[in-house]
């Protein structure tokens, strides 16, 4: 069967999301292909930043911390992520980097297993993940060890000598899908600590942490949360661990009574006790307005549209782009992937920038990776079939070749 732009409006009509869109700002004539990078800029965040710094900030200043919340802002947003990810209440907080975040979890994971010494991360993963890892290991000394395995070596790789197993739901550049609970289960069947990152996962489809006994887990809200650019991430802790371990950077805000200003450090009791220091509030204020968004929306009908957006993309590009020399670097099979599709093409890089430039914007992950992300909430399937029609167009006309294409920008 030939897909057709009927097809696709179709599909359209009887979308039960399609009413999210208009909550969005989006460039008008532009496809935004690139929210697993940083999602678009929900309309309500313009009033909500506006309140916090003429309001909160501008008027009520200092008193804003009791009079406006602030204080409890990571607690309360976390509590909101919670429930989009399988988390209980007061097993998550919203705050600082999901980098950061990574290294408490590893060292909490690593003081929960002390036996042990191994750290297993996939190495073709994300680099921050692995690069937080050896700064910890490192710091820890030469007895700990990071292991690196893909992810058909896992199994053999998962072993009695893993203290914590650390890996990424949704792979950043192929959008291959893990099997969380047949992972977890595995792992704590050797004696591991399993920590989830889902900063691939979180708002692009249905995560049930606690149906899969994760022990930790971390993720950011500037991809499909819509959190805003470089919006606070989350730590979730089983509640089965709190008070159990502490985490390495203890800063105030984890304390006990941090109003006690206390000399000696005393940690706080359950979630709290992740947090480290002053919150970015203006920064979290931002990304409640995109959690929000999220929380409006059943997860069950995110997953098929994402499914069905991703799906009808690959096909377009099959059929319309076919001899062009793209091959597909995502799972063929939607249960297997995330909210993404990734090909690869030798000249990936100026192609997506002809593309940028005809208005569809997705990245290019070196080396050859062509990368799309689908955002539910925003994303049409008339978004597809334009974005390809683009896309056939710069290969028919070999536009990509033009020299401003080829040029390399710091961020790809
Ligand atoms: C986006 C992403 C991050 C981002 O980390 P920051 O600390 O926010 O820079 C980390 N890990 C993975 C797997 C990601 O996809």
């Amino acid at each position: 069967m030939t897909l057709t732009l009927e097809h696709a409006r179709k599909l359209d009509t009887w979308d039960p999301l399609a009413n999210m869109r208009d909550k969005f700002a989006l460039n008008t004539g532009e496809i935004y292909l690139d929210g697993n990078s940083l999602g678009a800029m929900p309309k309500a965040a313009v009033k909500r930043a506006a309140e916090v710094v003429e309001n909160e900030w501008g008027k009520s200043l200092i008193q804003s911390w009791n009079k406006h919340q602030w204080f409890s802002l990571p607690q309360r947003i976390g509590d909101k992520i919670a429930s989009l990810i399988g988390a209980g209440q007061g097993e998550v907080v919203c705050t600082d980097a999901t980098g950061i975040n990574l290294y408490k979890a590893v060292a909490c994971g690593l003081k929960l297993n002390p036996s042990r010494k191994v750290v297993l991360l996939e190495g073709s993963n994300f680099p921050t993940n692995n690069y937080i890892v050896q700064g910890l290991v490192k710091q820890l000394g030469d007895d700990y060890e990071v292991r690196f395995a893909e992810d058909h070596e896992f199994d053999d790789n998962i072993d009695e000598s893993v203290a914590v197993v650390c890996l990424t739901q949704v792979h950043y550049k192929s959008g291959r899908k893990l099997d969380m609970d047949a992972i977890t289960r595995h792992a704590q069947s050797k004696g591991c600590i399993v920590i989830w990152d889902l900063c691939h996962s979180a708002g692009a489809l249905p995560v049930n942490l606690n149906q899969a006994n994760a022990d930790l887990a971390v993720g950011c809200t500037y991809k499909y949360l819509n959190g805003g650019p470089g919006s606070p991430a989350f730590i979730f802790m089983a509640k089965r661990h709190h008070n159990k371990v502490e985490q390495p950077l203890s800063g105030w805000w984890g304390h006990q009574a941090p109003f006690d200003f206390k000399r000696d450090y005393q940690a706080g009791q359950g979630i709290n006790q992740l947090l480290t220091g002053t919150q970015g509030i203006l920064s979290l204020a931002v990304a409640e307005v995109g959690v929000d968004l999220m929380c409006q929306v059943d997860m069950q009908q995110l997953r098929a549209k994402s499914q069905k957006l991703t799906q009808l993309f690959i096909d377009l590009v099959e059929q319309e782009c076919a001899g062009y020399g793209f091959s597909l670097v995502s799972p063929r099979d939607p249960e297997l992937r995330g909210s993404q599709v990734a090909f690869a093409h030798e000249h990936g890089y100026p192609i997506v920038q002809a593309l940028i430039a005809a208005g569809v914007v997705g990245d290019f992950r070196a080396p050859d990776i062509l990368r799309f992300g689908f955002a539910p909430l925003y994303n049409s399937y008339e978004d597809v079939w334009h974005a390809v029609q683009r896309f056939k167009d710069i290969m028919q006309s070999q536009r990509w070749q033009q020299p401003e294409f080829n040029q390399r920008h710091a961020v790809t």
